[in-house]
């Protein structure tokens, strides 16, 4: 099968969160498979260029029609990894993707909008026609709609798997996108049915047009694709989905093995898996001494991720401070555009500067996460919201047992030692309900417990969790049998 993935990020050269992993690894594993699998991305100026080989000009003016004109772009392609990718440059005056950063600009939707729109006129002007146009997060929402408004003459064939990753983002824009993208007739796009938003009768919602236009929806774990149907987590977009929930469904996102595997991982010192654990250690040790931290009988504790409401952010604090009360360390790597919350964990490194059990590093650190994962005995996740979660499928890889709040991919990944209706060899860490302190300090306490006192209880954890398969395997097998749905449909 031919497939174009259409997305904002996409592991390692433009990553941001899971979803740059997941693009990555997802297209790794279709074309394991033997499909033809191509990504588009935008040519942003702080991607990390040396993972790209071979970067050429292969589409020198690319004329996108724009706001009654049009805005030339080049576009680059290349391997990354080994995956081909096209980079799109767009020559505007708005510099859409010249921003020094990935997001968080004014202008977002446009730089987006802009985006979807350039990607379809590439396909269209490159004649490519793939079988499977596969879309993700608000950030690509408009090309189902483009592609049936706008292109359905030179594109009939092609259908739209879209994924939303984080339904937090829902593009929620003013009706001067439709005039920028070519989608001339506002009376007909700005219906309750269409894109209207439904709590904003003069906003579009642009993940909202993606679920209506699309050929098939999915979000990124069983779990999440429950909770969005039934509960308040899908911000609003629950009647929509009840709307199409037969081409709904929730696939649980994998991990590229390739790159978390503690076996080979070229980012770690010592490697190991789950029949030679020893050198576990080793990192464990050089973590140590490369964050300053004091060599003691203690576990080490960690929280990799952005820095987000979302993530529990009081409780990722309240978990760093009940674990230096109770006889463990902490290390906690992670960034948060808010400036509010990036200032408080300054503050807080600040704070402990001087305490040898912990360290906070304030950043995006792909290298020292790594370690991190490698040298770490447990990691919390204490998310109010998580679609799907990556960290504790590589902490269950990289031997460090997940102490979570079970939402989204964090139910459908982690079961509780000591409560679980899961056999015991398929328990692999702590879950806790309330998203509260005394929750959070129940899971903390029995965990830090049991590596103090049990460590032949604890080492089986560790055993659970490594054996257990979270790569892409099974997930890719859904997605193929969704595009094969959808093609024949
Ligand atoms: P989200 O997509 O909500 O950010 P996930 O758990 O799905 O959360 O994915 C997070 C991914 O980003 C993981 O690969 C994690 O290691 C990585 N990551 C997050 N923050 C950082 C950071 N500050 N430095 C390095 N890697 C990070």
């Amino acid at each position: 099968m031919n497939i174009v993935m259409i997305a904002s990020e996409c592991a390692p050269v433009a990553k941001v969160g899971g979803l740059g992993d997941v693009i990555y690894g997802l297209s790794r594993e279709l074309a394991l498979r033997g499909n033809t699998v191509e990504v588009i991305l935008p040519k942003y100026d702080c991607m990390q260029h040396n993972h790209i080989q071979d970067l050429t000009i292969s589409f020198q003016d690319l004329w996108v029609p724009w706001n009654n004109g049009a805005i030339r772009c080049t576009v680059w392609s290349g391997e990354v990894l080994g995956l081909r990718c096209h980079f799109i440059e767009s020559h505007s005056q708005e510099h859409f993707f010249n921003r020094g950063g990935f997001y968080g600009y004014p202008d977002e939707a446009m730089r987006f909008a802009f985006f979807s729109k350039a990607s379809l006129e590439f396909l269209l002007k490159t004649e490519k026609r793939p079988d499977i146009i596969h879309c993700h997060d608000w950030q690509a929402a408009l090309v189902p709609v483009l592609l049936y408004e706008v292109y359905q003459q030179a594109m009939p064939h092609q259908r739209v798997c879209y994924t939303i990753h984080n339904f937090r983002h829902q593009g929620i824009v003013g009706a001067d996108i439709l005039t920028a993208t070519g989608l001339n007739r506002p009376e007909y796009y700005v219906q309750p049915e269409k894109l209207r938003d439904d709590f904003n009768p003069h906003a579009l919602n642009l993940m909202k047009g993606a679920i209506v236009y699309s050929n098939f929806i999915t979000t990124v774990s069983p779990q999440h694709a429950w909770e969005v149907r039934n509960t308040e987590q899908s911000y609003g977009l629950g009647n929509t989905l009840h709307a199409h929930q037969n081409k709904f469904s929730g696939v649980l996102n994998g991990l590229d093995y390739e790159v978390w595997n503690p076996n080979i991982d070229p980012l770690i010192p010592a490697h190991y898996s789950v029949d030679n654990l020893q050198p576990k250690y080793e990192n464990k040790r050089i973590l140590r001494e490369q964050l300053l931290l004091r060599k003691d009988f203690k576990p080490i504790i960690a929280y990799v991720g952005r820095l987000d409401a979302q993530k529990g952010v009081h409780l990722i604090r309240h978990g760093l401070f009940y674990a230096l009360w109770n006889n463990a360390q902490f290390v906690l790597l992670g960034s948060s555009p808010e400036r509010g919350i990036n200032d408080y964990f300054w503050h807080l490194k600040h704070y402990l500067n001087d305490n040898p059990d912990c360290h906070l590093e304030i950043g995006f650190n792909e290298e020292l996460a790594h370690l991190i994962y490698a040298g770490a005995d447990m990691l919390i996740v204490p998310s109010i919201y998580e679609p799907c979660g990556l960290t504790q499928m590589i902490g269950l890889r990289y031997g460090t047992v997940p102490i979570v709040r079970p939402v989204g991919g964090l139910a459908d990944t982690v079961f509780d030692r000591d409560n679980s209706d899961k056999p015991f060899h398929e328990r692999n860490g702590y879950i806790f309900q309330q998203d509260n302190y005394a929750g959070l300090e129940s899971a903390m306490s029995r965990a830090i417990g049991l590596w103090h006192d049990y460590p032949d209880d604890f080492h089986k954890l560790i055993d659970n969790g490594m054996r257990a398969d979270h790569s892409w395997n099974i997930s890719g097998q859904h997605y193929l049998n969704i595009y094969e749905y959808i093609k024949y449909k």
